[in-house]
């Protein structure tokens, strides 16, 4: 037992290792957002696919309105109505005009467009009052994408933007990586299920609903098991139950105690370990090993350690898994201000859970009171944890590094 613990980086880098990039799927447009794309997308047509007006006015050649001002305005014939979707019939000519919408197609022979706001109807003709610059108001084919170049990149996260850049490109069908199926098997003896009477010596099965949360959260798709109770023969038949999933998190039942079986049925099982307990608070007792070509995570099993443990190392690895890029598997850090003094008089790195708010441009930190490993009123209204190595004491205003896992 006395091997040294691992560091934080040291075991996020492990668990990443053996992390597989799931597969690909063509799901229907509006099915990938959240998703990542597993492909690069080229484009089959030039954006816009012509030239076409940027304003309601009157496509026209530039050269026959040179001179024009409200005082001396240029008199054109109009020779057509372009409404947006329909197909110019008419060349403009010298002296000619033809009046076009927003979005409709740049007649044969006009050069540039000017804006109703700057023209008067006269007659069955039009002044133009303002010269403008040549090709003004025109939005010239390709101008936003270009034929057969890549627009958008393996490893994007598809969000609103993308969806409608890739509905441009005539794409129906995208190819993005599988949803990791994550498989949440909890295990003891004193667990009771969220609508079961609370008998003395209980708990209530918390972590399940924190880690099946967390999962959704960020793209997965959660697999709830039943609890397992503390006995070899229940916990290796809910382990192998849970490895149809494409990874596997159980909480509880990896520490030291004479009832934790769990890492005893991996071995069973011929899992491989990789690593167990890391140098942090909370979140010491963790397990990892893959087992039968799954990743298997044993998290602890108080709940804000099963919760903080998600971030620092599942988390990750569903990013991995799911296709995101690896700039973006950790947890994003930030400079943050403290609002009160704040230390750390352990001998282990303390993830403090807080709340990060911008004020005046500056990102403040506040932690609840009551940060216990058993105490998950410590995670509400929380949307980061700040990352405090041991010794470090800081006094109000001071300086702390802050990862984000909420909105801010
Ligand atoms: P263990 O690692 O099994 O010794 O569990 C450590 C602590 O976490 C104990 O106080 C357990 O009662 C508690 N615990 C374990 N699993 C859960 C769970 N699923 N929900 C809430 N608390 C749990
Ligand atoms: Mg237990």
């Amino acid at each position: 037992m006395s091997d040294p613990l691992l560091t934080p980086e040291q075991a996020q880098q492990l668990v990443l290792q053996d992390i597989p990039v799931l597969g690909v799927e063509r799901v229907p447009l509006f099915d990938a957002l959240g998703r990542v794309l597993a492909e690069g997308i080229a484009a089959r047509h030039d954006n816009p696919p012509q030239d076409n007006s940027a304003m309601d006015g009157y496509a026209l050649r530039h050269a026959d309105i040179a001179g024009a001002n409200a005082g001396q305005p240029v008199l054109l014939e109009v020779v057509e109505d372009i409404p947006a979707g329909h197909v110019p019939q008419k060349r403009v000519g010298p002296g000619q005009a033809s009046r076009i919408m927003t979005g409709a197609l740049v007649p044969e022979g006009a050069d540039t467009v000017i804006r109703v706001e700057d023209t008067r109807a006269e007659g069955k003709g039009v002044a133009i009052l303002v010269p403008d610059s040549l090709g003004g108001n025109i939005r010239r084919r390709g101008s936003d994408v270009q034929t057969g170049q890549e627009v958008v990149g393996a490893g994007t996260l598809c969000g609103p933007g993308e969806l409608a850049l890739l509905a441009s490109l005539q794409r129906a069908l995208v190819p993005v990586h599988r949803r990791p199926v994550v498989a949440i098997l909890s295990t003891g003896d004193e667990l009771v299920e969220v609508d079961e009477p609370l008998a003395p010596g209980k708990i209530v099965n918390s972590n399940t609903y924190g880690l099946a949360a967390l999962c959704l959260a960020n793209g997965a798709i959660p697999l709830m098991l039943p609890i397992a109770r503390d006995e070899e023969a229940q916990i290796r038949r809910a382990v192998q139950s849970a490895l149809s999933a494409d990874l596997i998190l159980s909480s509880g039942g990896v520490s030291v105690g004479d009832y934790d079986y769990v890492k005893k049925v991996l071995d069973e099982l011929g899992a491989q370990a990789r690593l167990w307990r890391v140098a942090m608070k909370p979140g010491k007792p963790l397990f990892f090993c893959v087992l039968q070509g799954k990743p298997y995570f044993g998290l602890p099993g108080n709940p804000v350690s099963s919760l903080v443990s998600f971030l620092q190392f599942v988390r990750p690895a569903l990013r991995k898994a799911a296709g995101h890029l690896p700039d973006t598997w950790l947890l994003p850090a930030l400079a943050a201000h403290l609002e009160h003094p704040l230390a750390n008089e352990g001998d282990r790195r303390q993830y403090v859970r807080a709340r990060l708010r911008l004020e005046g441009g500056r990102l403040l930190a506040a932690a609840p009171q009551g940060q216990g490993s058993h105490q998950l009123s410590s995670m509400l209204g929380t949307n980061g944890l700040l990352v405090l190595e041991p010794g470090v004491r800081l006094e109000a205003g001071g300086e702390v590094q802050a990862q984000l896992f909420g909105a801010l």
